[in-house]
């Protein structure tokens, strides 16, 4: 008989979290230690999203998207989880670019990005100093038509030099290109220009245990493989969501699922209104990814100089099209040191990630797809000789994740990788005014996504499903 994920599910929650990304963690986990009773349902079998790994034989252990993100983090953290994983979140000093316009070593912060703009690329300090206070002025409110393209043609005209080192990074932490509105930049940038990149020491398995454990502290119930189909409303509010047919009551719901697939599909368009329904369909989704994992045999080890974080390329300059190309000219090579989890066995790994369009992959038939997956890893193994003298004898292990992989543990729709461009903040925070009770947080717009804008989104969010679930009597 198939086991029963909802047993210790009860019938009625005052607040419902469908999905167990980085956000909806976060949102089930404040409005529990509020003291509201909360579900968190999710539709895979372990929790974290994107925020995810993999073990393989021989030690080896694999994660999806600890590759770095900003300072916030350790106040996010240490707000809104624990000490405890506030402090295992450490810098990453080793910044490397190699492209046929530079090779340098950064600590990726606001100081030594100004001594390498002043110095290596000659730009004035005062411009340089000028760009930074614009790009950390930025916020949600401001002109929203301003291109990145046309923020650095305003400080930086015709240096493609200076817009790759400045862009390539932000295009890997977001998935934004230089056509997406300048705050999605500016806002990111300066959020990682603040003190540079960090992880979380312990790895992603660490992190999310911890999490597991704050999160029964905090009363909260959790069910895996339980995907939620419907989100029942009535009377224009949330009344419960169903798992297998099966209805669980509530007086609010997180969604952290894609968005387009929580209006379209889940809420569906006959409790919304007209207008708001072909604002969700005009949604665009962000790009997707590929990525290669390598884990080197036991005993061999790579020097920390290779750098922790190296952002490579072999195209002459940065345009989006080729970033997205199935044709792979850029890739960021994240290696993982024994220090990553100082805990287990002694192992080197490299991950190579590059961004990637959904129908370059998701019409290929299994073989042709196959064999596309072989020669994805066969190119990285290649590009990484470079930096690795002779990679391919010392790898023990390597496999490829492409869009596909992305979209089957996730359910983005296309595989995205960073949720929607722009335009799906403004549908995500309209949602409760569309449904009563009904929330969105998740990777959305750009600036809500990777781990600290889910993070702080989650948080957003569960502020005010807090006060909607203070202010309203329980239901009798
Ligand atoms: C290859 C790659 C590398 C990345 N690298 C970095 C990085 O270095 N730094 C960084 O900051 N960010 C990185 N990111 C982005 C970052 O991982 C994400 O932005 C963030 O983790 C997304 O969190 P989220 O809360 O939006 O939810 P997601 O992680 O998108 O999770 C959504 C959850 O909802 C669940 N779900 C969906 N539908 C249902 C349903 N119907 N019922 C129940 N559950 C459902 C899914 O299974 C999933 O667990 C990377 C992303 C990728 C793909």
């Amino acid at each position: 008989m198939p086991r029963d994920f909802l047993k210790d599910v009860a019938d009625e929650y005052d607040v419902i979290v469908i999905g167990s990304g980085l956000a909806g963690l976060t949102s089930a986990n404040i409005l529990g230690r509020a003291g509201h009773r909360v579900l968190l349902l999710e539709q895979h079998y372990k929790l974290g999203g994107l925020a995810t790994w993999f073990l393989r034989p021989g030690g080896h252990v694999f994660d999806i998207s600890l590759h770095g993100f900003p300072h916030g983090m350790i106040k996010s953290c240490r707000r809104y989880w624990n000490a405890d994983i506030a402090d295992r979140i450490v810098q990453l000093k080793n910044i490397r670019f190699d492209n046929p316009m530079f090779s340098l070593t950064t600590t990726f912060n606001r100081e030594d990005f100004t001594r390498l703009l002043s110095g290596r690329f000659g730009i004035a300090e005062t411009v340089v100093s000028e760009f930074f206070d614009t790009a950390r002025g930025m916020n949600f409110f401001d002109d929203q038509t301003t291109t990145t393209r046309q923020l650095f043609d305003r400080f930086f005209p015709g240096r493609e030099d200076v817009v790759r080192l400045l862009m390539e990074p932000i295009t890997y932490a977001n998935g934004s290109t230089l056509e997406d509105p300048a705050i999605t930049y500016g806002i990111v940038f300066s959020n990682f220009m603040s003190k540079g990149v960090f992880i979380y020491q312990g790895g992603t398995d660490d992190l999310i245990s911890r999490m597991k454990r704050e999160l029964a502290r905090n009363n909260v119930d959790v069910a895996i493989r339980c995907p939620v189909d419907r989100i029942v409303v009535e009377g224009g509010r949330v009344r419960a969501v169903e798992v297998h047919g099966q209805p669980i009551r509530c007086r609010a719901v997180v969604s952290n699922a894609n968005l387009r697939s929580t209006i379209l599909d889940m809420l569906g368009p006959d409790s919304l209104d007209p207008d708001f329904v072909a604002a969700a369909e005009a949604v665009r989704l962000n790009n997707s990814s590929t990525q290669v994992y390598m884990a080197m045999k036991p005993g061999v080890e790579i020097d920390e100089s290779t750098g922790d974080l190296l952002f490579t390329s072999t195209a002459p300059v940065f345009r989006t099209d080729l970033l997205l190309s199935r044709d792979i000219t850029s890739r960021t090579f994240s290696f993982y040191y024994p220090s990553t989890r100082p805990d287990k066995k002694r192992r080197h790994a490299v991950v190579s990630s590059t961004n990637a369009n959904w129908s370059d992959w998701a019409n290929l038939s299994e073989s042709e797809y196959q064999h596309s997956k072989q020669e994805l890893i066969d190119t990285t193994i290649d590009a990484l000789e470079k930096y690795v003298p002779d990679a391919r004898e010392k790898i023990e292990w390597a496999e490829a994740a492409t869009p596909r992989t992305f979209n089957h543990y996730t359910r983005h729709q296309l595989g995205a990788s960073f949720g929607t461009k722009f335009e799906g903040l403004g549908v995500s925070r309209a949602l409760p005014q569309q449904v009563e009770g009904m929330y969105h947080a998740g990777s959305v717009g750009i600036i809500m996504s990777g781990w600290l804008g889910a993070i702080n989104y989650g948080v957003i969010v569960s502020n005010e499903v807090d006060q909607q679930l203070s202010s309203q009597a329980a239901p009798r």
